[in-house]
């Protein structure tokens, strides 16, 4: 997506420095080639099979990105009634949207059985009963996933309910088995498939191996049990490359995840990171450049409360200067004007030359960069603008926080 002409950086065929003049920074720069790239490879991998892409609105829930992805047919994997309103607001079929989340509420429920999704996955008992009680009033059938939470290793962690009451997400497959055996009784509850999430930003093909054989196993025996399954949804969590990586290619996690599964049902996936991370950058501008005897800082006009994943997660982020400039490299440490400690986006970094007033991109930005930024310090949150070839349009404007 990015690439340097005459030493000045482009997403495609619009030039950042341009861009960043227009705008002002700080903001986040996507690329809509990209984007829609990602998404086609991710699907093509699964071509073989039925399939229904449902991506994590939670990554990046910017309304264009939504509305580009929904016009190739992409569902959505929501936690919250905002999200659900967005996606059908951004032309999500309801059919596709999948719910989940440890807490939804009784009226995020409702909203979500009116609006005739696809089905809850429900992370609990109580939530089961909770929703068969919504469905009820409301004279509907509610479509019905458990999220099983694979992690617990039946053999050395029997089904014990201290081990759960440690385990924010999902059921153990015992405690998920008892609850598809309550759930075929209960009147307004439709079962209708499996799910499970077993992280995020995975490069380890062998974890979604493991993944997908337990759940063969499991389908099996929940068949036994009479309980058939329709959607085999095996969530999110597709890593990308932040730094050097050895990442999972779509093509070997499809492999992955397919060669163990059976073939009579629909594969639901929910990428988020995948299809959002590398489409896009976090621009911002070099405030000061500050020389101590101990360390060597670029102040820049970003800070965690744009781009939370380095404070948060200790997140590795390439940063590149937007204009190439003969010179020098020097190592600095890379910090955003939080009044904050943990407010830096690189430690001892190499950069080429750069002075005051240049434009950083911070790349692989697109996912859980906007979506996780808060108004920290009173900070309106920044701009996001999308390129479509030659044309680059503001999709979210700078928050102006007036009193
Ligand atoms: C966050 C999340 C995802 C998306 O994860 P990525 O790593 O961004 O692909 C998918 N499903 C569930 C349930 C999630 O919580």
């Amino acid at each position: 997506m990015l690439k340097y002409k005459n030493n000045l950086l482009f997403i495609d065929d619009v030039s950042v420095f341009d861009t960043a003049v227009k705008v002002g920074t700080p903001f986040y720069l996507y690329g809509k080639k990209k984007l829609l790239e990602n998404y086609k490879v991710l699907d093509g991998a699964f071509c073989k099979v039925n399939r229904i892409i449902c991506y994590a609105v939670k990554a990046n829930e910017n309304p264009q990105i939504l509305k580009i992805l929904a016009e190739k047919g992409c569902g959505a994997d929501i936690v919250s009634v905002g999200e659900l309103k967005l996606a059908l607001a951004c032309g999500v079929n309801s059919q596709k949207i999948v719910f989940a989340g440890v807490g939804k509420k009784d009226d995020e429920i409702k909203e979500a059985i009116k609006s005739d999704i696809l089905m809850f996955n429900v992370e609990s008992i109580p939530e089961l009963f909770r929703i068969d009680k919504i469905a009820k009033s409301l004279g509907k059938i509610a479509g019905i996933s458990f999220r099983i939470n694979p992690d617990i290793d039946a053999k050395t962690h029997p089904h014990i309910t201290t081990g759960l009451s440690h385990n924010k997400f999902g059921l153990c497959f015992d405690e998920a088995f008892e609850g598809y055996l309550l759930a075929k009784e209960l009147k307004n509850i439709k079962i209708v498939g499996l799910h499970l999430h077993i992280g995020s930003q995975i490069t380890d093909k062998g974890s979604f191996e493991l993944a997908s054989k337990k759940v063969s196993g499991y389908i099996k025996k929940l068949s036994d049990a009479k309980i058939k399954l329709r959607y085999i949804d095996m969530g999110g969590g597709l890593g990308i490359r932040y730094k050097d990586e050895k990442i999972i290619t779509p093509a070997e996690y499809a492999q992955a995840i397919m060669s163990n599964l059976p073939e009579n049902h629909t594969i639901i996936l929910e990428p988020g990171r995948f299809i959002i991370g590398a489409a896009g950058i976090l621009v911002t501008k070099i405030i000061y450049i500050k020389k101590t005897s101990k360390k060597n800082f670029l102040i820049v006009d970003a800070g965690m409360n744009d781009l939370v994943r380095p404070e948060m997660y200790g997140a590795y982020h390439d940063i590149i200067p937007i204009a190439l400039r003969k010179g020098e490299k020097y190592n600095w440490d890379i910090v955003g004007p939080i009044c904050e400690s943990s407010d830096i986006f690189a430690k001892d970094r190499p950069m080429p030359k750069v002075s005051e007033g240049d434009y950083l991109a911070i790349l692989c930005a697109g996912a859980y960069g906007y979506s996780m930024s808060s108004n920290y310090n009173m900070r309106p949150r920044p701009a996001e603008v999308l390129v479509e070839g030659k044309k680059w349009k503001v999709i979210r404007k700078r928050e102006n926080l007036s009193f």
